[in-house]
């Protein structure tokens, strides 16, 4: 391929947050070869996904037409599975839609949101019946302008993206404790620390690239312990290993931090310079009324009381102790508790603001970070200034030339609330950008029903996902390598992705969608951008985007749309023009209003379901190495999909035998809300009362079993943890 080449384009990998570097090889027009590229994430090095999933973007099934939902043409969830193999029949979704000019499509998508908007107009707020979804798959440039035209248009903050489904409880301790949400330290730290402490993450499957500077520590020498209910390959790597009982972070955790206070192992310095509510905090931990010793914790956590002091000392004693950690603790009901015990053990034992120490939620998506500073959420503007604030929502009206006092204070509805609200009429109308609530929301059937439910849905994307399926309208837009933007990393590492081909047939670039929608909806929009994505150059539409989007944003003062032209990777903050970035944070204070960091003391709660006799296993959901998210791009991957075709459930192989099942038979696995069918796999690394499902397969959805109960700190839902039966099919 190398040889036949015509050019080669650097870009980012669109996949997880670790943000790799790559470069397309491209002849005749498409991407033949992916290499790695030296980036400050990745050094050249790349995972199966980035190296193996770019042919999504040529695929067949590219939408290259606007559709318009026909007359006769009911919306029907029943057809995401109607097809071959428990799959949609591509051409049945297909028929439900005829072609339209883009102009005829803008306007009918426009004009659906703007009659609900207009029937309504007494509405304010997060009771304005219309919200929207971006996506954190997309460009700064896109998030930030979908969240302006959904506030500006309608006059709400009826806006949200995956992160409610992702670090949402993270973001939300972290904020509380430390007045930041993101990352203290790049991951590539780890090369500085002498113990990694790995929680609820499977970075060898979700971050590979991560795992692997992980095991290049581990070979120097840090000491890994990998906290997990489930035996993952970083097993093989780890010091110590605490497979503990799913739920029972909290358990454990607390059991750590009481090891370490006990036994005089906080940092008192530190603790006196630079946090607050010390006291209160250890009086709950210490005198409270509950016993959170190890022997108290070990029979809910299932960890022997040694192995947690021994873990618990080691954290706390070591040169630089780093922790990292995944959905396994953010997907929770309690998820917003999990966190606040990690930043606990972080601030009494001193464990951050040093090189190889500090706190890293690793971000799945590849712009997750990105869109939520660029205010792609329903409780901040751009680089996370409350709605509630005055003055923040004061700055961004003289931005967007709204009237003085025309942005709501009350913030908006989040993702898991708006699908609620399709169901009983409070949300009619929705604008859906690159996201796939149908298969990504908790409880997908009762999704797809809300989905199915409103007046009017326009949905922006590359493929007829299950969500554009039931779309009254559908914009087909611009995959990844097809535009010119900025995306942040996990690292806070912002970073350009380039365009290298061109859109299929009438695709057109998001951020153009976007334009053309604001200005049917009578908004005076006058960026120009162009409709083939084309344009980087200072000065340009979307550099203009970027320059606006900087004004409102702090935290990326000193990096302008040319400086990043010319180097390609800053990480913010970067507040002045010879601001070289800044990987390590908090060094000195905590960017609260003392400077200093919060410890809040968390409780003890179980998860919001429990296994019993009719659904006696737990189900844990998540990623897999080949497949990303709900699979609509590496499902389409030749190689990906090659490697993993089946949709399948891992249980430990006794588990399956009690069953008198064999592993590749096919089983039931039912909830209190669904059931779904697929092969069976055995992994002895599972406990046994456990199962795993990746939620990338359509045609056996894992999240039509899982549970929607809510964190109510930060509106997660507990994707990660509900009971269910396995059976013979
Ligand atoms: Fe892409 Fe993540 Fe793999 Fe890097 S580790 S190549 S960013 S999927």
């Amino acid at each position: 391929y190398a040889q036949v080449a015509e050019a080669r384009v650097d870009s980012v990998c669109p996949f997880c947050g670790v943000g790799c570097q790559l470069s397309y090889q491209i002849s005749n027009g498409r991407i033949v070869q992916v290499d790695g590229a030296p980036g400050p994430a990745n050094e050249g090095r790349l995972c199966v996904k980035g190296r193996f999933g770019f042919d999504y973007a040529h695929s067949p099934e590219r939408l290259t037409v606007p559709l318009i939902r026909r007359a006769d043409a009911p919306k029907d969830p029943a057809l995401l599975t109607r097809g071959p193999g428990g799959r949609a029949d591509a051409a049945a979704l297909r028929a439900q839609f005829r072609a339209a000019s883009w102009d005829e499509a803008l306007d009918f998508a426009a004009a659906g949101l703007q009659r609900v908007r207009d029937a309504n107009p007494h509405l304010r707020g997060r009771e304005v019946p219309i919200a929207g979804f971006g996506s954190a798959k997309g460009t700064n440039e896109e998030a930030y302008l979908f969240q302006k035209l959904i506030r500006s248009a309608f006059l709400t903050h009826n806006v949200d993206h995956c992160t409610r489904l992702c670090h949402a409880s993270s973001v939300a301790a972290l904020f509380e404790s430390l007045g930041s949400g993101a990352v203290s330290n790049p991951l590539r730290d780890v090369e500085q620390a002498e113990l990694i402490f790995v929680i609820g993450a499977n970075p060898a499957q979700n971050h590979p690239v991560g795992a692997s500077w992980i095991k290049n520590a581990v070979e120097r020498g840090a000491r890994l312990v990998l906290a997990d209910p489930r035996r993952t390959e970083l097993a093989r790597q780890s010091w110590r290993l605490l497979q503990f009982q799913p739920g029972s972070d909290v358990a454990l955790l607390k059991a750590m931090l009481q090891v370490i206070v006990a036994e005089g192992l906080t940092n008192p310095d530190f603790i006196a310079a630079r946090t607050q509510d010390y006291e209160a905090w250890r009086a709950e931990l210490i005198d409270g009324p509950v016993d959170y010793s190890p022997e108290a914790m070990a029979p809910i956590c299932g960890i022997a009381p040694d192995a947690i002091r021994e873990v618990a000392r080691a954290y706390a004693t070591s040169r630089a102790s780093m922790i990292l950690w995944g959905m396994g603790v953010a997907q929770h009901s309690h998820g917003t508790d999990n966190a606040r015990c990690l930043i606990a053990l972080a601030l009494i034992t001193g464990q951050i603001g040093r090189p190889g120490t500090g706190l890293h939620p690793l971000r799945g998506q590849n712009n997750v970070q990105g869109a939520s500073d660029a205010g792609l959420i329903p409780m901040f503007l751009p680089d996370y200034h409350r709605v509630t604030d005055p003055l923040h929502r004061a700055a961004a009206e003289a931005a967007w030339g709204l009237p003085a006092g025309s942005l709501p204070e009350q913030p908006g509805w989040t993702v898991v609330e708006i699908i609620d609200a399709t169901l009983d009429g409070r949300i009619q109308a929705m604008l859906i950008q690159g996201e796939n609530p149908a298969m990504s929301d908790p409880d997908s059937a009762h999704a797809r029903a809300g989905l199915a439910n409103l007046q009017h849905l326009v949905v922006q994307d590359i493929f007829l996902t299950e969500t554009a399926a039931l779309a009254d309208v559908i914009l087909p837009a611009s995959a990844w390598p097809e535009k010119t933007g900025s995306v942040t990393n996990t690292d806070r590492t912002v970073q350009l992705g380039r365009k290298a081909v061109a859109c299929p047939g009438q695709a057109r670039a998001d951020a153009w969608i976007t334009e053309q929608l604001a200005r049917r909806l009578g908004l005076d929009w006058d960026y120009e951008i162009a409709p083939d994505g084309s344009g980087a150059e200072p000065g340009s539409a979307i550099g203009r985007v970027f320059e606006e989007m900087r004004s409102l944003m702090p935290s990326i003062a000193g990096l302008s749309w040319a400086r990043l032209l010319a180097q390609g990777a800053v990480t913010h903050p970067v507040l002045t023009a010879d601001d070289p970035g800044q990987p390590i944070v908090f060094v000195d204070r905590f960017p609260t209003p003392s400077g200093k960091a919060r410890l809040v003391p968390v409780g003890l709660l179980p998860p919001a379901e429990q296994p019993d006799a009719d659904y006696p296993l737990v189900l844990i959901t998540g990623r897999q190495l080949e497949h990303w998210h709900t699979g609509a791009m590496t499902r389409r991957s030749q190689v990906l999909d090659a490697l993993e075709p089946l949709a399948s459930v891992s249980l430990h192989p006794e588990a399956i035998a009690r069953l008198g099942l064999q592993p590749g038979g096919l089983a039931r696995v039912c909830s209190r809300r669904g059931a779904v069918e697929l092969a069976l796999r055995a992994d002895a690394g599972l406990p046994l009362g456990s199962c795993f499902i990746p939620f990338a397969y359509v045609e056996a959805a894992a999240n039509l079993l899982t549970n929607p109960a809510l964190d109510p700190w930060a509106k997660i839902a507990e994707v990660k943890y509900c009971a269910v039966r396995v059976e013979p099919v």
